[in-house]
């Protein structure tokens, strides 16, 4: 199992090397930003790399909003940067779920989701797996529960999307994390990837704050099981830089290692 960090994109080797980590994840441009992500120096270092990558698509990104504003150039910044992500050689691609505003149509979101779909087939194709995340708030969520991910999945029909299951955000979001794999996987029928996190927010708070594994509001006992049932690689996005990931990535290799010699 491949153990990771979300780090810094100035030179994610050097971080991974410095954590120790199998894989990283990191952003192409400013998460809180619209820029389309440039072409990167360093991409035949990074598509010959061991360590695995994945990129975290921009927090701005709300390809199901009703608002055409910003769905607009939500899925065309979405497409950049699958694209730039598949330059490097990247295992996918992250997106939150997204939402639709207080009184829009929830399935109007939905339907969203798969004309992005069907845009970015029409466009050459993303050229990198999609994995849709699971977000912790809001009431009007296109992934927070999973009876809205029933939709989304729906939605999506015959199209290619993966999932990548965030602990902190299902246990903020309220889904419970035990047995939560078999649940997730009944709806999409995958789990691509791990977002390994404990959550300062208290069960169904809503709140979308990270916390190490050893603190927060999550047994992490549970975020072992949820990781040991999914069986994909694990990324940590939990504060500490070098020495708070690294800690947690050590963590979970003790725990895993010794759940796998005994089992
Ligand atoms: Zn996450």
């Amino acid at each position: 199992m491949r153990i990771g960090a979300h780090v810094d994109s100035s030179d994610p080797l050097a971080e991974a090397s410095a954590r120790a980590a199998e894989a990283v994840q990191f952003f192409l441009s400013d998460p809180q930003g619209w820029k389309a992500p440039k072409p990167r120096a360093d991409a035949d270092l990074l598509r010959a790399a061991e360590v695995d990558l994945y990129v975290h698509a921009p927090y701005v990104i709300n390809v199901a909003t009703l608002n055409n504003r910003i769905r607009i150039p939500s899925r065309k910044l979405l497409l950049a940067h699958a694209q730039a992500a598949a330059a490097i050689g990247a295992k996918g691609l992250i997106v939150h779920g997204g939402h639709v505003n207080a009184g829009d149509d929830p399935a109007v979101g939905f339907d969203n989701w798969r004309k992005t779909f069907a845009y970015a087939a029409d466009s050459g194709g993303f050229g990198v797996p999609i994995l849709i995340e699971n977000t912790a708030g809001g009431d009007n969520a296109c992934a927070r529960r999973l009876d809205a991910l029933a939709r989304l999945w729906d939605a999506l029909g015959d199209h290619e999307v993966g999932f990548c299951l965030d602990t902190c955000h299902a246990h903020a979001g309220g889904e419970d994390l035990l047995g939560l794999v078999d649940r997730v996987r009944a709806v999409t029928g995958r789990i691509d990837l791990v977002h390994a996190n404990n959550s300062k927010g208290a069960f169904n708070s809503g709140q979308d704050r990270h916390d190490n594994l050893d603190g927060g509001t999550i047994d992490p006992d549970l975020v072992v099981a949820v990781i040991r049932a999914a069986g994909a690689p694990v990324v940590v996005e939990t504060p500490g830089g070098v020495d708070g990931q690294g800690a947690d990535i050590a963590f979970l290799r003790e725990r895993l290692g010794a759940e796998i010699r005994t089992a």
